[in-house]
């Protein structure tokens, strides 16, 4: 690959004046136009399919998205201390897809800021800052958030746990700690409860928990049955809020919920909402109950100069309205189901596929070393010896985007195939990915060792 003159010369003009920490995708760096459906259109007018986006939520300059964005940031741009339909209307629609205990909204402009007004609702319930979260978790470029984010303080730059951060294990039934156990919720909830122990012999209390309702940086891990409603039970009992991060599987993508937290069977007592919100427009959104609310309102004014205000409220809704419309929960379990089977299929015939997994349009496939997989007719073979396959999928990445797929590797081995696209993605989208991914699976990048 090597990148034509208009490339080379934004990449050179990028380096100069753009944070130095900031990366690019893939090593020669798509140019992207233009964007419509589940399609980006690159500068030479190359058409790509996206699997990643999971932003651009009902599919990327949605027409119906773009004209309400429009139409409102033609007429009335201001702050939320004006009254204004949108904002109360837009609040009213969003609560209506949660539980009823959650029904106060609080709008900010990303997830990190939800994640870190969260953060300070926990504190302020509790009285400390205490906080558990899950192994591998991102929630935010915030320092506070970055305190809960162990995917950054236990990366490259970071500075390690912090004192008042504990983290529990991911629930990984496929390679983690315990992977054939008998009930792995139990199992996996059982560290939130001797954190809380941890603290409690310190004399420390607890402020609250926080997970994803899939784990996403962790490499699309669906939590096992019963684990949230025992770790919320163990976190309420201690005195600390639960916190469900639905930045990145939130809004209908999990199919047969329209919430993650919904699989588990569980309320949480703060919802943070981001990315598919505003299907690209910066708008994110923090819910919680009334009694949390009651509490964070101790005198001092959550102002939030850009949130809530009329354009971004209008686009939410338009999103809304978008996924009621065009049936787009019901489209990500049925499209979802069916790209799931062909991925077991692929699996059937490619031993580097250790694991497929995923609700909706959210899944992951999981790359080890062939040597090492459990033969498929053979479930109890030995799975201590699974390594992972980081280069394979490296390699699987770097050749489909040659070939017109953009896909995204994670997982802390970088060894799992994330799939979260625009919802737009539809049964011939599935059809060409597995094509493509058969292809490449039988290339000799894909058995080396
Ligand atoms: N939570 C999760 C689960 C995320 O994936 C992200 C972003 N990757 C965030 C929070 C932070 O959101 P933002 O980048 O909008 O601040």
């Amino acid at each position: 690959h090597h990148l034509d003159k208009p490339a080379e010369r934004l990449l050179d003009r990028r380096k100069k004046h753009l944070g130095y920490s900031l990366s690019v995708s893939y090593q020669s760096p798509l140019l992207i136009e233009r964007g419509r459906r589940q399609y980006l259109l690159d500068h030479t007018g190359r058409r790509y399919l996206d699997t990643v986006n999971n932003v651009a939520h009902v599919g990327h300059e949605h027409p119906a998205v773009v004209e309400a964005l429009q139409q409102q940031a033609a007429v009335l741009n201001t702050n939320s201390r004006y009254l204004h339909e949108n904002l109360i209307r837009f609040a009213e629609e969003l609560t209506a897809t949660l539980p009823p205990e959650l029904s106060v909204v609080h709008f900010v402009n990303s997830g990190s800021e939800a994640n870190e007004l969260a953060l300070r609702m926990c504190e302020q319930w509790s009285g400390t800052r205490n906080m558990i979260a899950v192994e591998t978790g991102y929630h935010g470029n915030t320092g506070r958030t970055i305190d809960i984010s162990g995917y950054k303080f236990a990366g490259k730059g970071g500075k390690g746990c912090p004192p008042a951060t504990k983290i529990i294990p991911m629930p990984d039934t496929f390679r983690g700690i315990h992977r054939d156990a008998e009930n792995p919720g139990q199992k996996y909830a059982a560290y939130a409860r001797q954190r809380i122990a941890e603290w409690a012999d310190q004399g420390e209390k607890l402020g609250g928990f926080i997970a994803e309702s899939i784990l996403s940086c962790g490499g699309q891990i669906v939590l096992p049955e019963g684990y949230l409603r025992e770790v919320y039970r163990e976190v309420r009992t201690a005195g600390g809020l639960c916190i469900a991060d639905e930045v990145q599987v939130g809004l209908g993508r999990v199919g047969s919920h329209f919430w993650g937290f919904e699989l588990q069977g569980v309320v949480p007592d703060i919802v943070t909402i981001g990315k598919p919100l505003g299907n690209g427009h910066p708008l994110a959104a923090v819910v919680c109950t009334p009694e949390v609310a009651a509490c964070f309102a101790n005198g001092m004014e959550y102002f939030n100069t850009f949130g809530g205000n009329p354009v971004s409220c209008s686009v939410g809704r338009a999103v809304l309205r978008v996924i009621k419309e065009e049936g787009l929960q019901q489209h990500a379990l049925e499209t979802g189901d069916y790209l799931k089977t062909q991925l077991f299929s692929l699996q059937a015939r490619f031993p580097l596929i250790g694991d497929v997994r995923g609700e909706g349009l959210f899944l992951g496939f999981e790359l080890i070393q062939p040597s090492t997989a459990p033969a498929s007719a053979h479930p109890s073979a030995p799975h201590d010896a699974m390594s992972p396959a980081t280069k394979q999928a490296s390699y699987l990445k770097n050749r489909m985007r040659e070939l017109g797929f953009l896909m995204s590797t994670d997982g802390p081995d970088e060894n799992v195939i994330k799939i979260k696209p625009p919802m737009s993605f539809d049964r011939k989208s599935a059809d060409q990915l597995i094509h493509y991914l058969s292809r490449v699976l039988a290339e000799d990048g894909c058995m080396m060792p």
